[in-house]
């Protein structure tokens, strides 16, 4: 647990065992112990144990444990996995935002805006900013955040950004190469010499992944594969912000690379999707970004045509998806982007897990670790079926019974 989290457990981190029973609908995403690509069960219990989930089963077959939970018929599955999340920034984009809407194009350079609000935060505030959206999303089911750094872009501000994520989870991403900062407007190749240099030596020891805006405005691919190689030299695992916006050399870039994921994906040749479909990258697709932007969504159904793994997470940032809400992205995936409500949810869960290679989450089965959401709802479905409706009935991250 952070020292950060501004969470009153209603738990304690040493609470006794508990049996959630009742669950009339339970997505493990094991496939071993269940129906489908979910791994579906009916009328099923878990047992969770010192934050771990030491028992998944048929509710008549539950072994005692010291306390129980009813769940009432309702629907339980993992804890959501965002794995692609801009948090540590200052300010907002409201102005922006309504000017969009009103019929102005979205350019990578808003980003700056927050920049400017970012560095002028005290690092108290960017902590308070930071934990408040962790707890908007916990509220919300999702349990793994990962969190980005990318508002400073100097040395200084960029290590501060990754030392305050984290205090705050363990998925911190150096995004030194978010945009070219204003300072180096005139010498791009300079700023990657520092993102490759001074300011990825300050930021490795806080970040675990390194990732990178390969698009029109920010980064071509060249300097993308500069500012990974780099990273992966000092031992960052890369992630890649890929055709987003264009055409590029981004997720081929992401596969060769062997990085996590390749995230946005809006814009693929046949290639691209052959390239992640034979690879072990995910495909992190972003809805609110295209939401946000009014912009074409990407299919997910060609990607998962090809077999390519799919994640889904929000991008929350101040500029061009301001939501911290899996489950909005689910709705829309499902709506706008091909996806069946089972594909939306797992994407939700197991494939953000997978995008951050974390064995751990993303799944109900025994070993894992106990992040829980309970739905007001009989079935994930709900998730699509009710767009925008609160359905979070409880949330346990690592065993504490959170909400
Ligand atoms: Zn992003």
């Amino acid at each position: 647990m952070s020292t950060h989290s501004t969470t009153a457990a209603p738990g304690s981190p040493a609470a006794p065992s508990t049996l959630i029973t009742g669950i009339g609908s339970l997505v493990t995403n094991d496939t071993a112990h269940g129906t489908g690509p979910l791994g579906l069960l009916t009328d099923a219990a878990v047992v969770i144990d010192a934050g771990t989930v030491v028992w998944v089963g048929p509710a008549g077959a539950a072994p005692a444990a010291d306390e129980r939970f009813d769940a009432g018929g309702r629907a339980l599955l993992p804890g959501f996995v965002d794995s692609h999340a801009h948090l540590v920034f200052a300010g907002d984009r409201t102005a922006e935002f309504n000017a969009r809407m009103s019929g102005q194009a979205y350019s990578a350079g808003g980003i700056r805006t927050t920049v400017a609000a970012t560095r002028a935060a005290t690092d108290a505030e960017l902590d308070a900013n930071l934990a408040r959206f962790v707890r908007e999303a916990l509220h919300q089911g999702t349990t793994t955040v990962e969190c980005k750094s990318g508002y400073g872009l100097t040395v200084k501000d960029e290590a501060r950004a990754l030392r305050i994520a984290a205090g705050h989870t363990p998925e911190t991403t150096y995004l030194g190469a978010h945009v070219v900062a204003p300072e180096f407007a005139d010498d791009p190749a300079g700023y990657v010499d520092l993102v490759t240099g001074e300011m990825l030596d300050a930021c490795a020891p806080f970040a675990r992944w390194v990732d990178v805006f390969c698009e029109n405005g920010a980064f071509d691919g060249d300097q993308a594969r500069a500012v990974l190689t780099a990273g992966v030299a000092r031992g960052l695992t890369p992630r890649v912000h890929a055709n987003q916006l264009s055409y590029g050399p981004g997720v081929q870039l992401a596969v060769e690379l062997g990085a996590a994921s390749a995230d946005h994906c809006t814009h693929l040749t046949d290639e691209d999707v052959a390239a992640l479909a034979g690879s072990a990258t995910v495909a992190t697709l972003l809805p609110g970004a295209e939401f946000s932007t009014r912009a074409a969504y990407p299919d997910a159904r060609r990607l998962l045509a090809a077999g390519a793994t799919v994640a889904l997470s929000t991008d929350c940032n101040p500029g061009s998806s301001f939501t911290s809400s899996m489950a909005f992205c689910i709705a829309v995936a499902v709506r706008e982007m091909g996806m069946t409500p089972d594909e939306a949810v797992h994407a939700a869960t197991a494939g953000g897990a997978r995008a951050l290679r974390r064995p751990d989450v993303g799944l109900i089965a025994p070993g894992a670790r106990a992040d829980l959401l309970l739905l007001d709802a009989p079935s994930h479905v709900h998730l699509a079926y009710r767009p925008g409706v609160p359905l979070t009935a409880a949330v346990w991250r690592a065993g504490v019974r959170e909400l």
